[in-house]
């Protein structure tokens, strides 16, 4: 069994243009490393390795922060003291990790992360003995060996469901934020909440050699109530296994605009906007939750105990963990409810 880290060769960019154009050149076999909080053990346990890896952490374009404008290499340190953000985002910073990390962890690779399952992140060794899986070396998924293919039960060598883990996607889908990227083919700013979609290997729609450049928030989000809540076995240094953002306006006691970002149940983080406004366009995700089937009236009601109880319940509800991180899917569904009105009514009474 070996834990070391595999040979590559490193390059140190300083300016966005230089990074765009190592990439560009050294195609497939190369990956972007910020922080390296999450590539590196990934690397050391063998997944997915490159032999080129670029650093972005000699770019100062990267690292420039405003209220609304966050730079994809600020820290998540930075994040957490950055008091002219909104709460909900250094909420969600400050519950990453441990204080080490999130001295190194950036904005950008929180954002990139990949998805997370109990037979991926193991060491080689591990996953050797049980012959590997789709996201990585494999040809089959543990966690749903089958899958229906026109009426037959087929081996499934199709479609992960590794759980998308970061904490800051769904805070930040919630205060519909865009993201800025940069590649090859020039500057494009996409919604969030239309970035991440596919199953577990897929994950969003970046396009080669692309580098996150920044992250805008909407003026909105500024004057928005907003929070954070996770569920992990320790709230210090485990991943989310369940994690709820809530941005929420008040128009006196009613409700006028709630959005709320679920976390570590799906392939991707989930959006439910309650003004069924922000639909993800992505014509064809594996997306599992349906959002907006059966939601309730929210927008111009008071903001009652009920009316609470009715949107915990629907998230509740849509939710649909997988077996592959810790905790049982059916303990997981039901937080995700309990979550949601913690938070909801902890944000209408302060
Ligand atoms: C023990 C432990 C606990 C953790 N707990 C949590 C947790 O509770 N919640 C959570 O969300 N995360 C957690 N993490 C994961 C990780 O620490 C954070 O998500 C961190 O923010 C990742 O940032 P990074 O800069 O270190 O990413 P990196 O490791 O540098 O990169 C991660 C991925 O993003 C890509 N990438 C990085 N920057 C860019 C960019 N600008 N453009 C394009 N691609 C980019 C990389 O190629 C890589 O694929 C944990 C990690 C560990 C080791
Ligand atoms: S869900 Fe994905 S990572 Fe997990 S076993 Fe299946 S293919 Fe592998």
């Amino acid at each position: 069994m070996t834990m070391l880290l595999p040979k590559f060769e490193l390059h140190q960019p300083t300016t966005l243009a230089d990074a765009v154009a190592l990439a560009k050149k050294l195609g497939d076999d190369a990956d972007f490393i910020s922080g390296g909080t999450d590539l590196l053990p990934n690397y050391k346990c063998g997944l997915n390795t490159r032999g080129h890896v670029i650093s972005l952490q000699h770019i100062a374009e990267l690292k420039q922060a405003t209220a609304t404008t966050i730079g994809a290499g600020v820290t998540l340190t930075e994040l957490e003291h950055n008091t002219e953000i909104p709460a909900g985002v250094r909420e969600a910073a400050a519950h990453i990790a441990s204080p080490l990390l999130r001295e190194s962890g950036t904005l950008g690779g929180n954002l990139m992360l990949d998805n997370r399952c109990h037979f991926f992140n193991q060491s080689y060794f591990w996953r050797n003995s049980l012959g590997y899986c789709l996201k990585a070396d494999g040809d089959r998924c543990h966690v749903v060996p089958r899958i229906n293919v026109n009426g037959k039960s087929e081996l499934n060598n199709k479609v992960c469901v590794a759980t998308h883990s970061s904490d800051l996607a769904p805070m930040l889908i919630a205060l519909g934020a865009e993201a800025t990227f940069v590649g090859p083919a020039g500057e494009r700013t996409v919604k969030l909440n239309d970035f991440y979609w596919g199953d577990g290997i897929q994950r969003f729609d970046r396009k080669p050699g692309e580098i996150l450049a920044k992250v805008s928030l909407p003026k909105w989000a500024l004057g928005v109530r907003s929070g954070w809540k996770k569920l992990a076995p320790r709230q210090s240094i485990d991943f989310s296994v369940v994690g709820v953002g809530i941005a929420l306006e008040l128009d006196g006691k009613k409700a006028k605009r709630l959005r709320i970002g679920l976390g570590a149940v799906d392939t991707t983080p989930v959006l439910f906007d309650f003004a069924k406004e922000d639909v993800r366009k992505a014509a064809d995700s594996y997306l599992m939750v349906h959002p907006y089937e059966g939601m309730p009236e929210v927008i111009g009601k008071p903001l009652t105990d009920e009316l609470i109880d009715s949107v915990a319940t629907h998230v509740q509800t849509q939710a649909q963990p997988k077996l592959n991180v810790p905790m049982a899917p059916d303990y997981r569904k039901k937080m995700c409810g309990v979550l949601t009105k913690r938070l909801l009514k902890e944000l209408r009474d302060n």
